[in-house]
């Protein structure tokens, strides 16, 4: 295999992915070099219970990819080459303990219906600002898919300017600095519709009283009823699949079972990089690391002081334990059968319980009431399952990557291997409690716990699914860190994508495009 490219990738998620096809595109010469056996990173798919049932390892939801300008540009290359979706109408919906549930559905009148059941004044409510969501999502989106350089923001405020004059673009500002509860608060009236909504800030440590994520609970619920959730045919790694062979396709190298141990370099430049064992592979125009800051850092060595320290302090968010369940039916779930025809299922009762949930984690504490997202991807994709059987995906959220003690004082363990039995033993109650008998149609299980995730997928420092928090500090200019938020470091030709990189988190390959796009034209 040759050991010289224009551009070497380090890690195979599907930033760099995204990065290595766009470059190659342009007649780049790439190899990405990937430590797991299997590449995606948080986009994985496969049978972790049972022989039969597949499970997405992390990542479920690809409405972000399949929304993308990346899939804009590429989608029908990907199509050729394998990538499938399946569609979701009915994205998310949450049950409560009192019996009742919400949901927002893209099949006829049912979110105004399920609203309407418990508050015509919020079913008005959301109408009014269902109808204006074509109107600001050119604005919010722009933002979102903008390079993030105050003269792409200088661009994006004169065109907001034009579009809504002084008074809107300064309720435009407002709502992004505002906090779930501020914005939700002053919007609805009804307690079940706030966590309704609220619930999608906790996805991105957005926890309720966290300024700065207004924004997702608003997008993800307009979003979910523009155009509802897409998954992948037959689990989340079909986009992963798609991606390797039309690298390999245009040339391109990915290899797995890659540990990179170092970034070479040569008078102030990255020249290419070295690997466990000490082989060497040489990159003539780029290095691109689709790592962690801190990983970035044990790759690097000392750079310049202060991208060194920024690097040092970037912060993580806490941590994802994920449940795995191989299913004889899907839960009966007490709100109604309706429910099993969603996509995700939310147990978050109330924006004070995900507001202690969220502070008990950041102490350490295991939660006393973990918010549960309970995905149902079988409801739409049953070829996950052999024949009229399901697969549950069920993300814990939040946990502490290494525990201090649990909020509820029932754990005695700190480790943990020992509290991982106990932590999924207290969401599975939660779950069952919605969905009584729940347990009883359990086949097979997998509970993968925060340093699991970490250690097949380095970049998930102490279980952090967003490879590091986004909150204001650390996102917009600031992500991963100010004047590096193009993805630049201080050692010429070597680059730095994926989820720590704005615009971040998720699957929607924006870190790895635009920089792809920065190196190479669009
Ligand atoms: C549990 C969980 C659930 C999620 N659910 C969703 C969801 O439903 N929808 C959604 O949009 N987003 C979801 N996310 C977030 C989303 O999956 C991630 O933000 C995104 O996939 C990150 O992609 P990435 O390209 O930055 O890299 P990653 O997917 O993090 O991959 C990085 C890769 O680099 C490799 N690597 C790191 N260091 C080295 C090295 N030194 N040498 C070689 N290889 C290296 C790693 O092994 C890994 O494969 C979820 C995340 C998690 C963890």
């Amino acid at each position: 295999m040759a050991d010289t490219f224009d551009a070497v990738l380090i890690g195979a998620g599907h930033n760099t992915l995204a990065a290595a096809l766009h470059l190659a595109a342009k007649g780049w010469r790439v190899g990405v070099f990937e430590q797991a056996a299997t590449a995606g990173g948080a986009v994985k798919t496969g049978e972790y219970t049972l022989p039969g049932f597949r499970h997405d390892w992390a990542a479920m939801n690809l409405s972000l990819f399949a929304g993308s300008p990346f899939f804009k540009a590429y989608g029908g290359e990907l199509a050729r080459h394998g990538c499938e979706f399946v569609p979701v109408d009915r994205p998310f919906c949450s049950s409560f303990p009192d019996g009742e549930w919400a949901g927002v559905s893209t099949v006829g009148d049912e979110t105004m219906d399920a609203f309407r059941a418990l508050s015509p004044g919020d079913a008005a409510v959301w109408q009014e600002l269902t109808s204006r969501f074509g109107a600001e999502a050119p604005h919010l989106f722009g933002l979102l898919g903008s390079e993030m350089k105050l003269r792409a923001l200088a661009y994006f405020m004169f065109k907001t300017l034009r579009a809504k004059g002084m008074t809107g673009t300064l309720d435009m500002g407002r709502f992004l600095l505002s906090s779930p509860r501020a914005w939700l608060e002053e919007t609805f009236a009804h307690p079940h519709i706030r966590a309704l909504l609220g619930a999608w800030g906790m996805h991105l440590d957005f926890a309720p009283d966290v300024a700065g994520g207004a924004m997702f609970p608003y997008l993800e619920g307009m979003a979910g009823q523009a155009f509802g959730m897409v998954i992948g045919k037959g689990g989340a790694d079909t986009i992963v699949k798609a991606l390797v062979a039309a690298i390999t396709a245009r040339g391109g190298v990915v290899e797995t079972g890659a540990s990179v141990t170092r970034i070479l370099r040569e008078g102030g430049r990255a020249t290419g990089i070295e690997m466990a064992g000490g082989r060497r592979i040489t990159a003539s125009r780029a290095v691109i690391a689709g790592t962690s800051p801190k990983g970035l850092r044990r790759l690097t060595g000392d750079t310049a002081p202060a991208f060194d320290r920024a690097m040092d302090s970037f912060r993580h968010a806490p941590g994802t334990m994920m449940i795995h369940l191989a299913m004889d039916g899907l839960p009966d779930w007490r709100a109604g059968t309706q429910l099993q025809r969603f996509a995700y299922v939310h147990l978050a009762p109330s924006l004070d319980q995900m507001a202690r949930t969220y502070a008990q984690a950041q102490a350490g504490l295991l939660p006393d009431e973990p918010i549960l997202v309970v995905g149902q991807p079988t409801a739409f994709d049953p070829s996950r399952a052999p024949e009229g059987k399901h697969t549950l995906w069920v993300q814990v959220r939040m946990a502490p990557g290494s525990i201090a003690g649990d909020a509820k004082g029932e754990i005695a363990a700190r480790d943990w291997t020992q509290a991982a039995e106990p932590f999924a033993d207290r969401a599975l109650s939660i779950l069952e409690a919605h969905a009584p008998g729940t347990r009883a149609k359990i086949l097979g299980r997998r509970i993968v716990i925060p340093l699991e995730l970490e250690a097949d997928n380095p970049n998930l420092v102490g279980g952090d699914q967003v490879c590091g928090s986004h909150h204001l500090s650390q996102h917009f200019l600031f992500r991963p860190a100010r004047g590096h938020a193009d993805g630049s470091t201080p050692v010429a030709n070597l680059h730095l994508t994926g989820a720590a990189v704005w615009p971040g988190a998720g699957t929607g390959a924006g870190p790895g495009y635009l920089l792809a796009r920065k190196l190479a034209g669009k």
